[in-house]
This record gives C-alpha cells, sequence and structure tokens, in this order.
C-alpha cells in the first residue's frame, strides 16, 4: 500500500490559472462568437530570435553526425552557455562568479520549485504578497506551510506590498529564516531601488537569513538605477540564491532553459550549527535528480550573446514594453489607478470601488471579452486587484484598450 504525500491534498484544485481556463472555456460554449483577448496568463508570444533558431538548427546537424553527435551533457551546463553567462550577465555589472557557481537547468519554475530539497522542512518562509504562486505551493508540498485559513497558510510569513506601502515590502514582522523576493515583480510589475535592495541584503546578513531572488523578469528594466542581480549589492553572495530564465527574456518558456547562481561562501546550518555550503547541497540535488538541458537548447541560449541575437531579444522586449506603455497609459486616462509596468511587462491595476478580483475578472470578460488575472490569485493582498500581461500582439493590446476604454 503506497502512502501519498498528505500535503499535496491540501493543494487540490488550488491552481490559478487552471481555474481561469475553465471560467473562459464555459463563457466560450455559451458565447461562441465571441472575440475573447487573453492578457491573462504570462506567456510570450513573439517568435525566438532568428539567431536562437540558426543556432539551433546547427546543433540539430551536429547531433545527427556521429562525430559531433553529443550524449548526455556535464549535469550543470555546457562550459559554452556557462562561461558565455558570467561573462554578458554578471562581468558587465562588476559581478565575479566562477563557473561552478552557475547552474543551468530546464527553467526558473523547477529551481525555484526545487530549491526546498536542501532545506529543512522547518524553515520559517517569508514572502512578499502578492507574487507567483509557485513558491507558496512548492513549500505546501513540502509540509513547511501549516493550515490555511482565511486565504493565507498559518506557517508563511506575508509581507503585504501594496498601492499603500508603494509596493515597498516593510521588514517581516516575525523571524523568517528563508525569504522569497521576486524583482522585477510578477504580478505587481514594479521593482525595488538599490537602497531598497541594499535594506533587505542587509537585514538577511544581520539575521542569517537565506534570500531566494527570482530575477526572471530583470531584463524588462528600463530606468539604469534599478539592480538587474541581487549580487550588486554588497556582500549578498553570503546570502542570497539567484534565478535566472531564458523565458521571459528571450521567448524559451516552451524551449525551457534558465539558471540559478549558488555562490560558494553561501551557507546553511547544520542541526548542530555547524555552516554548510549550500552550492554543495545544490550541486549534490542536481547531479542526482537532473541530467542536464539539452545540447540543442543551451547552444540557442548562448546565441542570444551574440551581437544579431542580444538586437533580437532586445526588439522583443521592446515590442512587449511598447504594449506596457500603450496599456499603462490608456488605462490611466481612464482614471483607474494602475501600477508597474515601467520595469516589467506586468500592468497592476485597483479595481474601481474596491470590487473584488474574481468579480471584477467575470465583470471584464462579460463586458468587454477580456482576460486578465485576478489579484487574490497571488496571494491575499492581491484582492481587489487584477493584473494585465504585456505579452499579446500590439493588435490585441490596441483593440483590448479600446474596449477597456468604452467600458469604464
Ligand atoms: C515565468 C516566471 C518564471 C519562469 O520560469 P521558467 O520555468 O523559466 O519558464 C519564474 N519566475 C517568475 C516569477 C515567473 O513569472
Amino acid at each position: 500500500m503506497a502512502l501519498i504525500n498528505e500535503h499535496f491534498l491540501k493543494l487540490a484544485d488550488n491552481y490559478l490559472f487552471s481555474d481561469i481556463a475553465k471560467k473562459v472555456s464555459s463563457y466560450k460554449v455559451m458565447n461562441p462568437k465571441a472575440k475573447v483577448i487573453s492578457l491573462g496568463i504570462g506567456d510570450v508570444t513573439r517568435p525566438l530570435p532568428k539567431s536562437v533558431c540558426d543556432a539551433m538548427h546547427q546543433a540539430v546537424n551536429e547531433m545527427s553526425d556521429a562525430k559531433t553527435f553529443r550524449g548526455y551533457g556535464p549535469d550543470h551546463g555546457y562550459s559554452f552557455l556557462v562561461e558565455a553567462i558570467i561573462k554578458n550577465e554578471y562581468a558587465t555589472r562588476g559581478i565575479t562568479l566562477d563557473a561552478n557557481e552557475v547552474f543551468v537547468s530546464d527553467g526558473a519554475k523547477s529551481d525555484t520549485g526545487n530549491i526546498g530539497d536542501i532545506l529543512k522542512r522547518d524553515n520559517c518562509v517569508g514572502i512578499t504578497d502578492p507574487v507567483y504562486p509557485v513558491y507558496i505551493d512548492t513549500n505546501v508540498m513540502a509540509g513547511r506551510t501549516g493550515i490555511f485559513e482565511d486565504n493565507k497558510w498559518s506557517n508563511i510569513v506575508y509581507i503585504p506590498c501594496t498601492a499603500e506601502n508603494g509596493f515597498i515590502p516593510d521588514l517581516p514582522p516575525r523571524r523568517v529564516d528563508i525569504l522569497y523576493l521576486c524583482y522585477p515583480n510578477n504580478p505587481t510589475g514594479t521593482t525595488l531601488s538599490k537602497e531598497e535592495l541594499k535594506k533587505w541584503v542587509d537585514y538577511a546578513l544581520k539575521s542569517d537569513i537565506l534570500i531566494l531572488f527570482d530575477a526572471a523578469y530583470e531584463r524588462y528594466i528600463q530606468d539604469p538605477e534599478i539592480p538587474h542581480s541581487i549580487y550588486e549589492i554588497k556582500g549578498a553572495k553570503k546570502v542570497a540564491i539567484e534565478f535566472r530564465s531564458f523565458s521571459k527574456t528571450a521567448g524559451f518558456t516552451g524551449i525551457r532553459c534558465g539558471y540559478t547562481i549558488v555562490p560558494k561562501e553561501l551557507n546553511g546550518y547544520s542541526l548542530a550549527g555547524k555552516k554548510v555550503p549550500l552550492n554543495n547541497l545544490w550541486n549534490r540535488r542536481q547531479s542526482t535528480k537532473f541530467n542536464g538541458t539539452s545540447y540543442i537548447t543551451q547552444r540557442g541560449a548562448e546565441a542570444i550573446y551574440s551581437s544579431e541575437g542580444a538586437t533580437q531579444v532586445k526588439e522583443n522586449i521592446d515590442y512587449y514594453m511598447t504594449n506596457a506603455n500603450i496599456l499603462k497609459n490608456g488605462l490611466l486616462e481612464t482614471g483607474i489607478e494602475v501600477f508597474g509596468g515601467d520595469n516589467a511587462p506586468y500592468i497592476w491595476v485597483k479595481t474601481p470601488d474596491n470590487t473584488p478580483s474574481w468579480k471584477f475578472f467575470e465583470q471584464l470578460l462579460f463586458n468587454t471579452q477580456i482576460v486578465g488575472t485576478p489579484g487574490v490569485g497571488f496571494g491575499p493582498s492581491g484582492e481587489g486587484y487584477f493584473r494585465f500581461t504585456a505579452f499579446g500582439t500590439r493588435e490585441n493590446t490596441e483593440e483590448a484598450l479600446c474596449r477597456l476604454k468604452k467600458w469604464i
């Protein structure tokens, strides 16, 4: 008799985007002629950059010839990609990294979810609220979160980020051991300045806290003052793991490639109080449970660092950020309160008259045939907010804005 991990039962039917998909598909059944526009799920729509495709074609050719065929690759990524990441993403910002501090993977969702494998169940977890649901759900699976009451897990420390505090999280009200930060933020589209991020690094240094920093959207930063990596802050290598992804950067949501930085000077503690480098543990975890990202994928990822690749990636980012601008400015004209969208592909709006997020979702779908994401799906502080993405086509973004203006 196989006993199950009962923590999974707490999550049953709790996945935000499947709830949305169900509501949208039943609307479509009832209204088969409606032209529904989705500015909901956070997925890109632009095709892969040409240089990425060329590199992948070339890699396929290599795989078809016995002389250049490759089987299992290095667990943590081919050195051509690791070196390109270090050189282009970090050295340019004055951050030095060793090759064995970079772990290439199949994406940031797996890594932000799997990182819990190397951490004891009894850690107290802090999260900014609202945030990417993966952090909480994977901690639920690990049994770290306690019970769910009033839309909150009893053992999670929620750090609210709302219009009231300008979406700048205050230090947690009680001690945490692990803290998730996601900047630029999904879903609010807001960022932290260097000083604000420094506040967190200093706090983590002082209180021995591990920061899990998700920088999946760093490419969308337009303001040169905003940090792209937490390691731009002095001392951060002692307290932080950083997650990055090619998904939003270069359209790899369907190709799958990301990487995680675990600095060698970052330690966890054994129960006896002994310091243990987290790099060793993550290395051991990955080489046991993960067999590497495909060669073809890694060649594609490497190509974003060629000069044509970099230009093509920037064109796509500019396209989405123009959408963000159009949407944000258009919505501001209607008098709605709008946040984010300047350094991230997300627009976070306050629902008119404090309409609950799900009610607004339905009003919007029924009146304008636009799908967005209810803010409360990202956590209790998201109630009364709503997320639009800038990942649609230009045409759909403009059409959606037109409908929204008419309706509001
Ligand atoms: C989209 C997203 C990721 C992405 O992940 P991949 O698994 O690399 O596609 C990670 N973190 C956040 C906050 C995201 O929105």
